[in-house]
Order: C-alpha cells, then sequence, then structure tokens
C-alpha cells in the first residue's frame, strides 16, 4: 500500500498544468504586437516578386516625393516621424498607386510597414468630392480594425478625407454611409453591405484585406470576406496581407485576389547572437523565488520579461513580489483584451519595470527596451514534456534589427531541467554560463 501511495504521489508530481499560449488566438497576438510595437521593423532579406510577366518593368522608390503624394499626405507622413519608405513599402507602393491598378498580394512579417503601405496608397485614391465609401479595408477583429483606423487618421490629418470603423456593440446598422473609407470586420460588412445597403460595393475602387493569416483563423471570415469580393467591380484594386507565409493563407489569397503580383519579404530570424545566457541553480521554488528578489535588487538595465509556466504560477510569482514592494505587472489569457492593452500600454510606456507572463507573450514579444528575459520556468513542450527550443528561442531571441545586447537568465530546480540546460546548448551551439544568484556580485 505504502509504495501504491508513493507512486501515486509520483504520479501527480509528473502531471503538468497545461501551460498558456494554446488558448490565445492569432487575432489577440497580432494585436497584442501592434500595441507594443514602436518602430519599423527593418529586414536584412531582400524582397521577392512573383509576376505573370517577369520582363515587365518593375520600379522601386527610395523617398515618398517620388510618388508624387499631396502636400496634405506628404505632411501627414512626416508629422507621423515617417522620412523614407521601409523595405516593402519600396517595391509595393510605386506598384499600388500606378495606374492602371494592380492586385497585389503581399506578406512580410509584423511591424515591416504593411498597414502603412496600403493606408498610403488607398488615401491617394480617394476622391475627396464624392460622398460614399470608396476604399473599404476588412480587418480580422473590432481591436485591430480600430487600431487601422487610428493610424489611417494621422494619416490623413491634413487631408479632408473621412473614417468609419466598426464598433464594438453597435446595436443598429448605419443609414447611409457617407465617409471615403470604411474598415470592419467581414462579418460587419456583410451586414453593412449586403443586408441594410448602407453602402454600395460597387463603388469601392480600393478593397483590402489585412492580417489575412489571422482572418482565415476565424470561423466564418474567409468566406464573408469570399462574399463581399465577389460583389466588387472587375477593376476594382484588391490587396491581401500576410505576416506569414504558409500554404493555407497562399491558397486563400490567391482565390480571393485575382492576378495578383506577389510581394515577399522574409522574416527576419531570430537568433541567440547577442544574448548572454545564464543559468541558476535553485534547490526548491522558495530557493527560484529568492534567486529572482535577488537578481531584482541587481540587474537594473531597461526592462524585464518573467516567463511563468502557467496562470497559477505567474499569479502567484506576482502576489510574491508586490508583497516584497516590487511593482509588476502581469498578463494572462484570463484578462480581457481591454485590461491587457492596458498593461501592454503601461509597460510600453516604462510605467513597469517588470512585466510577468505566460507563452501567451512568447511570440508577441518584441519591445525594444526589454533587456532580461527570465526563464523563472522553462518552456516545455507538451507532447514530450521536454525543453522545447522554439518557444525558448522565441521568448529570447531576437532578430539583428535591435543589434542590443539581451540577457537571458534561466532558473533551474532539479537534474531534469539541468538537463534541458544541456540540450539548449547543444542545440543552439552557445554556452550558457552558471551564475551564482545567491552571490549578488557575480551578477553584472
Ligand atoms: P505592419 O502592418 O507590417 O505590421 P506597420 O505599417 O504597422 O507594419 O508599421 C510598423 C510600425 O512602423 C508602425 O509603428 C508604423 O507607424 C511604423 N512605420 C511604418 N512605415 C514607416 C516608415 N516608412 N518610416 C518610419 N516608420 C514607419
Amino acid at each position: 500500500w505504502a509504495n501504491k501511495s508513493e507512486e501515486l504521489i509520483e504520479e501527480i508530481k509528473n502531471v503538468e498544468i497545461q501551460p498558456e499560449g494554446e488558448d490565445v488566438t492569432k487575432a489577440d497576438l497580432s494585436y497584442m504586437k501592434k500595441i507594443l510595437r514602436t518602430h519599423l521593423i527593418e529586414s536584412k532579406n531582400n524582397v521577392e516578386v512573383f509576376r505573370k510577366d517577369p520582363k515587365s518593368p518593375l520600379y522601386s522608390v527610395k523617398s515618398f516625393e517620388e510618388l508624387r503624394l499631396s502636400d496634405e499626405l506628404l505632411k501627414g507622413l512626416y508629422e507621423m516621424g515617417f522620412q523614407k519608405p521601409s523595405k516593402i513599402q519600396e517595391t509595393v507602393l510605386p506598384v499600388l498607386i500606378a495606374n492602371p491598378p494592380t492586385n497585389i498580394i503581399a506578406q512580410s512579417q509584423s511591424g515591416t510597414g504593411k498597414t502603412a503601405a496600403f493606408l498610403l496608397s488607398s488615401l491617394k485614391r480617394v476622391n475627396i468630392e464624392l460622398e460614399y465609401p470608396q476604399v473599404l479595408i476588412l480587418s480580422p477583429t473590432f481591436e485591430l480594425a480600430l487600431q487601422t483606423a487610428e493610424v489611417a487618421k494621422k494619416m490623413a490629418k491634413f487631408t479632408k478625407t473621412t473614417f468609419r470603423h466598426v464598433v464594438k456593440g453597435e446595436a443598429r446598422p448605419p443609414q447611409r454611409i457617407k465617409e471615403h473609407v470604411i474598415i470592419g470586420t467581414p462579418g460587419k460588412m456583410v451586414d453593412w453591405a449586403l443586408r441594410f445597403r448602407a453602402f454600395d460595393l460597387k463603388k469601392i475602387n480600393v478593397f483590402i484585406l489585412d492580417e489575412a493569416d489571422v482572418m482565415i483563423d476565424t470561423q466564418g471570415h474567409g468566406t464573408q470576406s469570399i462574399k463581399l469580393q465577389k460583389e466588387l467591380r472587375s477593376n476594382c484594386q484588391m490587396m491581401l496581407f500576410s505576416a506569414t507565409y504558409d500554404e493555407e493563407v497562399m491558397k486563400f489569397a490567391e482565390t480571393i485576389i485575382p492576378d495578383a503580383l506577389i510581394i515577399q519579404l522574409k522574416r527576419e530570424e531570430e537568433s541567440l547572437e547577442n544574448i548572454t545566457q545564464y543559468y541558476v541553480v535553485c534547490k526548491d521554488e522558495n530557493d527560484k523565488y529568492i534567486a529572482l528578489a535577488n537578481i531584482f535588487g541587481t540587474v537594473s538595465i531597461g526592462q524585464t520579461f518573467i516567463f511563468c509556466h502557467t496562470k497559477r504560477s505567474a499569479n502567484a510569482l506576482k502576489t510574491k513580489l508586490e508583497g516584497d514592494g516590487h511593482a509588476v505587472s502581469l498578463i494572462t489569457g484570463d484578462l480581457s483584451v481591454e485590461e491587457r492593452t492596458d498593461i501592454l500600454k503601461r509597460f510600453k510606456n516604462g510605467d513597469e519595470r517588470v512585466l510577468i507572463t505566460t507563452n501567451l507573450m512568447a511570440r508577441g514579444i518584441d519591445v525594444e527596451q526589454v533587456t532580461v528575459v527570465i526563464n523563472y520556468d522553462l518552456p516545455i513542450n507538451m507532447a514530450n514534456k521536454d525543453i522545447d527550443f522554439e518557444t525558448y528561442l522565441h521568448r529570447i531571441g531576437r532578430t539583428g534589427r535591435f543589434g542590443k545586447s539581451g540577457l537571458a537568465i534561466n532558473l533551474i530546480d532539479s537534474d531534469r531541467t539541468m538537463g534541458m540546460i544541456r540540450k539548449l546548448e547543444d542545440h543552439f551551439g552557445r554556452k550558457i554560463v552558471k551564475l551564482d544568484a545567491f552571490n549578488v556580485d557575480e551578477i553584472e
């Protein structure tokens, strides 16, 4: 009997609590990335263009002036701090503003300037004399639609262009829409255009499908988008943007956007160069906490992310740290979109120095000022219960863009997790150095 109960205890210990991350939608992640982004992501890769007639010339621009934009639009761009086109914009913008209009499918990782590109080119096509919608932008969620509308309004600040975007919980459908640009989710747009006839799809000159990869992840968005697209004039300019390049997105893209020029900018790979990696040997949970508190007292550069395995442990850690007088924030999947946005904005502004989170954020992070990442719990692959290399890289890796150095500290509390550190060293071919967090002088 005694053996049996020991076995049982062992078994209970081995049951991993489901880590967070899987329940977070692509739309959530995409939105969080947008909130955290402060700068353009520059890429060293080259833009690739796939076209039916490879001999047809392709222009690229090095300045916004070459695009012959109105003074009002240029002024808006400069006020936003844009000085020259980003890499993807160099190629996409001249194609988008050329006549007759060309359809495009463009793929590049988030933060590379896609939104700014389609807003700029569609604003250039708006005729403000005409009081009806001429540009239709489809976004996967209310939050993303609002975000895009805010950027559009900034860009169009000195023009007379008007905007209408979907609002969460809006009860009544609009009557006749007079604004020049509509930004909405596919479902609402089917309602507005086809059910309530609040605007005429035949008068739309520019149709934009943003975040197509997020879109196809959401039930019904694909078919609703196609429903709308079918009502457009054949010479309406159609564009599709996606942050990823998988086959499913491409299939959808090519179904919905006919005869498109395909423009891709491959993503900049994350790497562990510029990152100094450490591990700290702790006896148990309590020891881990002491180590963390010591690190906290010493490392004060920039901002810190702390990754926990589960919501429960993340919550517990926050309570403890706060009890000891540290100002920390916490973000988990339990929070509403509004609450998360609020916390992310505060963190981005530097109101809090430490953000505790779960895998929820692993793929969303690239806050430039984050210089320290602490793996309070190592990332575990649920399939084989072993170290998850990919998530580890996402948590601490950086693309070359920041050029800044970073610090990653892994807290270890068993032979099993120590083994994982060795596996990480083997896998990435980079040394992880032992750090004595109980001898504070060692940390610099
Ligand atoms: P994406 O749509 O690919 O995620 P965005 O268009 O949102 O990228 O651009 C990412 C960030 O870079 C935004 O903060 C945006 O204001 C900024 N940005 C975009 N284009 C430029 C540019 N040409 N110069 C400077 N900043 C830019």
